[in-house]
């Protein structure tokens, strides 16, 4: 059996490069029964970008409640909230002291973020390694992530083959990344990758109008209405031609080289496939979003389950370390 895990930070709302990257995968993973799926809100994660816990709270619901809305079954799986398995921040202490320096140093997601945001902290820096912990501790054999994570991927699994190595004992699983490459990291609203903390993105569960706004704001160059344009620099396009089927995507291309179509029609088109494909996923965003006590159950009977197969691999780990089981 298949143990597979995925993790979303808690710094901001659900976007579509979640959805598309991350979530609607791991819930296709999750209902083939040979799989076993780890699903967890990365709230700690989400420190390093967000310090105001009344956020982190909404966006922990938010998240928790999009899984739910993606036909996520908690039943058979495992859903939990990170910060509530301590494990994960144990076990990265242990880790931190066998991941060398310039590993983390050259990590190209640190350099991108230390250059976008204001506020550079070691958190940030040792990111890769909370991640490895996240990973390890379930002893997750598939990862299924976007591009943007493989380099991290890389690092959990060096730092088991270093941990295991200097430990003198295969404890830490060492985990495959799975990434689905024509699964290209989603560009957000202004052309960069799509992200929470870049505040770019489009959150499929806006109301009907703020959706459309948002979508309205994809960046477009100024071709006239009637000119032809190149559908492949074009952001709106390509978001679309990742939800609308193959003869739609065509049907759009050629109507892009034609001339005659503006950015306004693709972007309608755009916030129509939208509505037209996430009608179910919105109605039960809003249900989780409104039945509170019956999210946090979900999620309580989650970290129970988490907790007991954390703390048999911490238990591993001190004993080799000499820290006593
Ligand atoms: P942050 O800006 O806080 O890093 P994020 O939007 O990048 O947030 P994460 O929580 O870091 O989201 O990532 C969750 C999952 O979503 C990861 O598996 C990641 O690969 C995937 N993901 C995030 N952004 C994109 C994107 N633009 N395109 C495809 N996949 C994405
Ligand atoms: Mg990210």
């Amino acid at each position: 059996m298949a143990r597979i895990l995925t993790g979303i930070q808690s710094s901001g709302l659900p976007h579509l490069g979640n959805l598309l990257g991350a979530i609607q995968p791991a819930v296709e993973l999750s209902k083939n029964p040979q799989n076993e799926s780890f699903l967890f809100i990365a709230d700690l994660h989400s420190l390093t970008t967000l310090k105001n816990g009344t956020e982190r709270e909404l966006y922990v619901r938010s998240i928790a409640s999009t899984w739910l809305a993606f036909g996520f079954d908690t039943d058979k799986n495992v859903f939990w909230r990170q910060s509530r398995v301590q494990e994960h921040t144990e076990l990265s202490w242990y880790l931190s002291c066998f991941t060398p320096f310039p590993m983390l140093a050259n990590a190209t997601s640190f350099k991108d973020k230390s250059e976008k945001l204001a506020d550079v902290n070691a958190g940030l820096f040792t990111y890769p390694v909370l991640m490895a912990a996240d990973i390890l501790l379930y002893n997750a054999n598939i990862i299924p992530v976007g591009k943007d994570q493989k380099q991290h991927l890389e690092m959990a699994k060096d730092i088991a083959s270093r941990f295991n190595l200097l430990a003198g004992e295969d404890i830490l699983v060492l985990p495959e990344p799975q990434i689905d490459e024509k699964m290209m990291t989603i560009p957000g609203i202004d052309g960069q990758k799509m992200s929470k903390s870049y505040n770019n993105y489009i959150n499929i569960f806006l109301p009907e109008n703020e959706l459309k706004k948002v979508v309205k704001k994809i960046v477009s160059d100024s071709t006239p209405l009637e000119e032809p344009k190149d559908p492949d620099t074009d952001i709106t396009f390509k978001i679309y031609s990742l939800l609308a089927s193959e003869t739609e995507t065509e049907t759009m291309r050629q109507n892009y080289l034609n001339g005659g179509y503006g950015y306004g029609h693709a972007k309608q088109a755009l916030f129509e496939i939208i509505l037209e494909k996430y009608a179910e996923p919105r109605r039960l965003y809003n249900y989780y979003m409104e039945n509170n006590d019956e999210l946090e159950r979900i999620l309580k009977t989650g970290e129970e389950k988490a907790r007991i197969i954390a703390r048999e691999t911490i238990a591993k780990v001190r004993r080799v370390l000499g820290f006593g089981e």
